[in-house]
């Protein structure tokens, strides 16, 4: 049987604000347990939340950057349930009323075919602390620092066909967080989490599966993987005669397996009901110009463009908008050069490649835009060949420097003097005899061994296809 694979992702990113989103208490990652949350974090009696103006904003940032609704009114709602790490007995959340109404995020898969994915919603919320198993032994300790920290959580239509497409989507929600500056997206930190629900259905059938959910995935890698497992593991229970139950299960890295950890409340479990303690959110058409005023230009449109002023095919366009600063490098190369696609091909190939090298981000990059952009205009110009450029572009990682500097003082400069190219060629030919017999004798192959020879003895600066042309015309002679 042919099965289909339904996948819907809940994210929680952690909003970039300084302080919490009903205190004022830091929300700063990595201090002391029990440092940074205050009584109003604790649900203390006699307190009261006051909402943080700047999570609003930067909620209003995401609606409008996924071409969203935004609700002019959104309620905030306590959702009940016991935890050890909720010392409230409630979590603050948005429920019938969200901030942010239906959106969609265009994603592009390898294969350069694009999607869109609907996303139902995104609320407002607040974070819950953490229990902390591993240092005490039989007992859990409860660190309540990220208590109250500003979460948007976004939830997605169930419109993913595969893990691929779920992984893509995923990494697609987190560069547009990042890009536009409402969230680090740092997930070691948990600052962004997602929760996969998967589901299998025979192909053609219209209604879905019964769905798991799936938490704790804290990195791409390990959301593709849990889906993977889980997809199998729900068709060998169904091919069996089996079930699938609607749970939450946990994915274990180290087993890479899905396990059950509870049963899956339903919504009505958890009592929801407008928060007393708050206002409802009135959102205002001021503060939503200024709230959007400065967004950046979009990845997607940023896309369109480099394919449309650059030339660039899917698969670069997309790879060089992967962030801002990237895009930012690629464009100042493209220009400085005037030679977009070596530019693409430059940052695509040899400097990402050796950021990767030495673990180094875009940002970090010992070599610059300019510098870059110079080295490419004098392959362009046909100073030097592409082969010598890595020489130059290892020079300029490792000392700095501009390319002309390295190409004069290293003598790297291409012969393309043709006079020169060819007493060279005469001085091999002359010497290699038994070579020219066997390549005149149609032994083809032996054309690359004079090739070797030329470059050898020039260094690699003769120019390669001055070389050919005039190889043949001598060899043929
Ligand atoms: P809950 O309130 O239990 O979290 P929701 O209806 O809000 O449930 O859905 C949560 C997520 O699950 C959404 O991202 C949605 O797209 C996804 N989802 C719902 N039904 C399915 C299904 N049958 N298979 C896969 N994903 C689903
Ligand atoms: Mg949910």
């Amino acid at each position: 049987m042919q099965w289909e694979t339904v996948i819907g992702l809940e994210i929680h990113t952690q909003l970039a604000t300084q302080s919490k989103i009903f205190s004022g208490s830091s929300t700063r990652f990595g201090a002391a347990p029990n440092t940074q949350a205050c009584a109003v974090d604790l649900g203390l009696p006699g307190v009261l939340p006051v909402l943080n103006r700047e999570a609003v904003r930067l909620a209003v940032r995401f609606g409008k950057a996924i071409d969203a609704e935004l609700a002019e009114r959104s309620v905030f709602a306590r959702k009940n349930y016991f935890y050890p790490d909720l010392p409230k007995g409630y979590q603050i959340s948005q429920y019938e009323f969200p901030i942010v109404g239906e959106g969609r995020v265009e994603i592009v898969l390898d294969d350069g075919t694009v999607h869109e994915i609907g996303v139902t919603r995104a609320h407002l919320e607040e974070d819950a602390g953490k229990s902390l198993h591993e240092d005490y032994q039989g007992s859990t300790g409860i660190d309540l620092n990220r208590a109250g920290t500003p979460l948007l959580e976004i939830v997605s239509e169930p419109d993913m066909r595969s893990a691929a497409q779920a992984v893509a989507y995923a990494k697609k929600v987190h560069q547009i967080v990042r890009w536009i500056g409402i969230s680090d997206g740092n997930m070691q930190e948990g600052s962004f989490r997602v929760d996969a629900n998967v589901s299998v259905r025979p192909a053609g059938q219209t209604t879905f599966g019964t769905r798991a959910e799936i938490k704790n995935v804290n990195s791409f890698r390990f959301l593709e993987r849990a889906i993977q497992f889980e997809v199998e593991r729900q068709i060998d229970l169904i091919t069996a005669g089996g079930k699938v139950v609607q749970e939450t299960r946990l994915y274990d890295p180290d087993r890479d397996e899905t396990r059950t950890m509870r049963v899956k409340e339903e919504a009505n479990d958890y009592r929801y009901f407008p928060d007393p303690d708050l206002l409802p959110v009135q959102l205002d058409a001021a503060f939503i110009a200024a709230a959007i005023a400065d967004l950046p230009e979009l990845p997607d449109a940023m896309r369109e463009r480099f394919q449309a002023d650059y030339g660039l095919a899917d698969y670069d366009a997309n790879l060089l908008t992967a962030g801002r600063e990237l895009a930012a490098f690629f464009e100042a190369v493209a220009q400085g050069s005037g030679a977009p696609k070596l530019a693409a091909n430059w940052i695509g190939g040899e400097l990402t490649a050796a950021l990767n090298k030495s673990g180094l981000e875009i940002g970090a990059s010992p070599v610059t835009a300019d510098q870059l952009a110079g080295l490419i205009r004098r392959i362009q110009d046909g100073t030097i060949s592409g082969k010598i450029a890595k020489q130059v572009f290892e020079a300029l990682w490792n000392d700095g420097g501009d390319a002309d500097q390295v190409i004069a003082e290293q003598g790297l400069k291409q012969i393309t003097d043709s006079g020169a190219i060819e007493s060279l060629i005469d001085s091999i030919i002359a010497a290699n005899q038994d070579q020219v017999a066997q390549y005149r004798a149609g032994k083809e192959k032996v054309f690359g061994f004079f090739v070797g020879q030329v470059m050898k003895q020039s260094q690699g600066k003769a120019n390669p296809q001055q070389v050919n042309d005039l190889l043949k015309q001598k060899l043929l002679a």
